[in-house]
């Protein structure tokens, strides 16, 4: 019997997935540690991008891996096939998109979170404290009332989703979850402006609402959305009889950087009795700065607010955020009694309102943290002054561009997004853009804008320097030089004339 008892406790104790041999693994543990921090601190030393060889996907095509292998040996794998030919956003010259560097502190936080292993979809336990002080924190300098709510989020794109979600429970009543949006919400209309990144017209489609239902109103010189049109396009809806719900201004848009007049649509918003959310992905976290946060003017007025930490802040990926102005419609959006979720006054089931209160996820990791560690180590103060920084940077490179005749620059530069061109056609800025991507020097993507391709260069990573700028627009000239044999097709005078 005792025998039989030790053999099913030693096949117990064979289940785990520990390592059997603690000691190899902390050393190949702190091994990996290292080569991650040297891969940050050496990382000017790699290109930027390069493009993945054949070999190397072939590499990672396997069958199922029904067998074991040697951590040892999915590290080198690792290390071989996947490290070198990722993004390159931690690089300096990444200015594709528009893309957060990450931190080494991010980085080790990140980790520290995965040995928690927290579930922060509810309950009674500290990383949830820790997630509720950084909506606290986000409320305090959006100015936000006491009451609002937030929660961690993949990205903008989510946030822009429920915000879509918990703006249409307040127009058409809680009833419509258990209804569905039937009639009246067929009749609902969402505004945003033409330069509004896609996913808000994404958020129409999966809300059921369609993209048709998002009005997308004209822009302005400076890309700002047109005041005077959007409150024209809401007359006209309210006329024929549509809803107007939700109006979605930009803080930051994708292609230039421009902030609508947010002060403006908060009033034109309060007027209509419309909810006013606001994209501000990249662009709300301005707010940090002194000198960047008053072109936010108006941004407390919101009722809801999505952002992301893993572009400006720095945070690695993934940390969105959305902030909502009064925390009980937030709640009824989302909120859903169940049994076996069912919260208590003690022990480890209270702590209402719980996260997965406040959005479509049960089960989420513990994003907060590296945000925390973020946020803290460097203070907001030292954020703020790198956001400044990258505008300041968008400005030298403005400056190269209009100095340089054979450069062109094709929009405003608000903030740290620059759009410009090799002076040639659209198919050459093409080619030259994928030049400088596989060249490993620098890796700026593209826009259209009236019409035109545009060579765009958005700078968001703390990293990145004046000589990282220098190398973009030396890389520029030589390949649109090579690509136009030297010719150069000036249609118009340089802008730097103005
Ligand atoms: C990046 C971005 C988004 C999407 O955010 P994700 O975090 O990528 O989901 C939405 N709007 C704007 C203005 C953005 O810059």
């Amino acid at each position: 019997m005792n025998e039989i008892i030790r053999k099913t406790q030693a096949g117990v104790t064979n289940g785990s997935l520990d390592p059997q041999e603690w000691s190899a693994f902390r050393d190949l543990a702190h091994l990996m540690l290292d080569e991650a921090i040297d891969g940050i601190a050496n990382v000017r030393a790699r290109p930027v991008w390069q493009p993945i060889p054949d070999e190397v996907r072939a590499a990672v095509r396997s069958d199922e891996p029904r067998e074991a292998t040697d951590l040892a040996e999915v590290y080198r794998e690792f290390s071989e096939h996947v490290a070198p030919y990722a993004t390159g956003n931690v690089h300096p010259g990444f200015m594709g998109w528009v893309h957060g560097g990450g931190t080494a502190v991010g980085m080790v936080a990140e980790m520290l979170a995965a040995g928690l292993n927290a579930n922060l979809g509810g309950r009674d336990h500290m990383p949830i404290e820790i997630e509720r002080q950084i909506v606290e924190w986000m409320r305090g300098l959006f100015g936000f009332p006491q009451g609002a709510s937030g929660i961690f989020v993949t990205g903008t794109s989510m946030a822009n989703l429920m915000a879509v979600l918990v703006a249409r429970t307040n127009a058409l009543g809680a009833l419509a979850r258990q209804h569905g949006i039937g009639g009246d919400g067929a009749l609902l209309t969402a505004y945003a402006s033409k330069a509004a990144h896609g996913c808000i017209s994404r958020a129409m489609d999966i809300a059921g609402f369609g993209t048709d239902a998002l009005r997308q109103i004209d822009i302005d010189a400076d890309h700002r959305i047109d005041v005077a049109a959007l409150r024209a396009r809401i007359a006209c809806d309210r006329e024929v009889g549509f809803m107007p719900f939700l109006v979605t201004a930009s803080a930051g848009t994708v292609d230039i950087g421009a902030i609508d007049d947010l002060k403006a649509i908060a009033e034109l918003c309060r007027e209509e009795g419309i909810w006013f959310h606001v994209d501000g992905a990249f662009g709300a976290l301005a707010i940090l700065s002194p000198e960047l946060a008053p072109l936010l003017d108006g941004i407390a007025f919101a009722d809801s607010i999505a952002l992301d930490f893993h572009k400006w802040g720095q945070v690695p990926y993934d940390a969105g955020l959305l902030l909502v102005r009064d925390g009980e419609r937030h709640r009824q959006a989302f909120a859903q009694p169940a049994a076996y979720l069912s919260r208590e006054a003690r022990g480890l089931a209270a702590g209402a309102v719980w996260p997965c209160d406040l959005g479509p996820d049960l089960s989420r990791g513990f994003r907060a943290l590296k945000t925390w560690f973020t946020l803290k180590t460097f203070g907001t103060i030292r954020l703020g002054e790198v956001i400044a920084r990258s505008c300041a940077l968008a400005r030298y490179l403005e400056t190269r561009v209009l100095a340089e005749p054979r450069l062109e620059l094709l929009a405003p530069v608000n903030l740290n997004i620059v759009c410009f061109r090799y002076r040639a056609d659209d198919a050459v800025n093409r080619e030259v853009v994928a030049d400088i991507q596989e060249s490993g020097i620098a890796a700026p993507s593209s826009t259209i804008l009236d019409g035109k391709f545009a060579i765009r260069a958005a700078i968001v990573n703390h990293r990145t320097e004046e000589s990282d700028i220098d190398a973009l627009v030396a890389a520029v000239i030589k390949f649109g030089m090579q690509r136009t044999g030297g010719v150069i097709e000036v249609e118009a005078p340089p802008l730097a004339t103005q």
